[in-house]
């Protein structure tokens, strides 16, 4: 590993819970349903966070458990299966329904894989009913997709085909252009996971090499080991740096020629740095600190610094996979300080002490850090936007970018110094 210095911290934290994930994974699988089993404060999450849908009728819903479950008086047990049959009843076209967990189901211990169990007897194959927990007593947002891909893993079929498995929820945009690279690299056979239909999940076996798209996939990749299937380790592909040398992982691990890697990468490297030059003059030189949520944060902090120029105060992770992180850490400037976990009223005086002139954070502390005067980005943001692989990294830096040319333009003072 490079000299990154790494901590740990713990204490209060501020991190949006594995619900959260929810809002992608149901766009990512229609054909799926995501049935939370909380409190009406969960319901509330998620409704705000994936936006009412007045005329359409959404993917999600959530079980609330009331104060006669949550009080012990009811049997909650029979109460889900009662909601489960008559959401299937009204709902048949859905194929794979999740049985979401959450604080409240955690605390009065509703055992949703017993519930889970029953049903899938019960239903006989015309519904797959899985679980996983997307509580925020122990876990962040990005997570929630950790969960809900481990408990598919059991569904895929074996295969001993060699084949490019990527993994992790990816813009549809964004998919079909780094498969077209690898189909471009001689690399015909590649899948996705979880795939755009639940139903139609990859094959796994000895000779799938997975390559993660995403960071914060400890669980699956494990499970995926366990499988047979080879990780293949690279940096995430953020950035040109790291999406060049996450394609050229894949292609090295396939065999395939470097001269021809490069004949189809060079062109696309170049353009990039093209569009990448414009944010690069704005963020260059700025301070940036990284407030713990996504897991993305480490990959983030390698892209700004090593290639837009950004002076890197402190990279803060809810949780640190050194092996999956080992590539990402190595390109690290030496001197960084990487912090894993949170006290957020410690991190806050260090935000304050060092004056970033940008904050990555959570939604509920932007607020208060903009009245404080600090450019803040939210976290959130680079799960929902198209932000992977060479072709997007101008439009990654712009996220970077467009806070500090707002607080340029709201504080004139910035302007004329510029
Ligand atoms: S799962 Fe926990 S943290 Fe998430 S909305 Fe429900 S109560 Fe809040």
């Amino acid at each position: 590993m490079s000299g990154a210095t790494l901590l740990k911290e713990s204490g209060p934290r501020e991190v949006f819970c594995g619900l959260t994930s929810i809002v992608w994974l149901h766009r990512r699988m229609p054909d799926a349903f995501f049935l939370v089993v909380g409190s009406r404060t969960c319901a509330h999450l998620i409704q705000s966070a994936a936006g009412v849908m007045i005329f359409a009728e959404p993917r999600f819903g959530t079980a609330i458990l009331e104060e006669r479950d949550l009080a012990g008086l009811a049997n909650a047990h029979d109460e889900l299966n009662r909601v489960v049959k008559n959401l299937l009843a009204r709902r048949p076209e859905i194929k794979t329904l999740f049985l979401v967990g959450s604080c409240p189901s955690e605390v009065i211990k509703i055992d949703l894989s017993r519930v889970a169990e029953n049903l899938n007897i019960e239903l006989k194959g015309q519904v797959t009913v899985l679980n996983y927990s997307g509580s925020g007593i122990e876990t962040t947002f990005t997570q929630g997709e950790d969960g809900a891909l481990k408990a598919l893993i059991p569904l895929m079929p074996k295969s001993d085909q060699k084949k490019l498995l990527l993994v992790g929820t990816l813009a549809n945009a964004v998919e079909d252009r780094l498969i077209s690279i690898f189909n471009r690299l001689g690399i015909d056979n590649v899948e996705s996971f979880p795939p755009r239909q639940s139903t139609e999940l990859p094959s796994i076996g000895p000779e799938t090499k997975v390559l993660l798209t995403q960071p914060y996939l400890t669980d699956t990749a494990r499970e995926l080991k366990n499988k047979g299937a080879e990780i293949i380790e690279a940096p995430f592909p953020l950035g040109v740096t790291g999406s060049t040398l996450w394609i050229q992982a894949a292609a090295n691990s396939f065999g395939i020629e470097k001269s021809l890697v490069d004949s189809i990468l060079n062109p696309l490297i170049s353009r990039a740095k093209q569009a990448l030059a414009p944010h690069v003059e704005k963020l260059s030189g700025k301070k940036l600190f990284l407030l713990p949520e996504s897991q993305l944060e480490i990959p983030l902090a390698r892209f700004l610094s090593n290639e837009c120029g950004m002076e890197i105060v402190e990279i803060g992770t809810p949780y640190l996979n050194r092996d999956l992180m080992k590539a990402e850490i190595d390109l690290l400037p030496p001197d960084c300080r990487i912090v894993e976990g949170q006290h957020v009223e410690r991190q806050l005086d260090r935000v304050r002490d060092s004056s970033p002139d940008l904050v990555v954070c959570g939604m509920g502390l932007a607020n208060p850090l903009e009245a404080e005067g600090i450019s803040t980005k939210w976290s959130i943001e680079m799960v929902f936007s198209p932000i992977h692989g060479i072709d997007q990294a101008s439009d990654l830096a712009e996220l970077f970018s467009r806070p500090l040319r707002r607080h340029d333009i709201l504080n004139p003072k910035t302007l004329t110094t510029n």
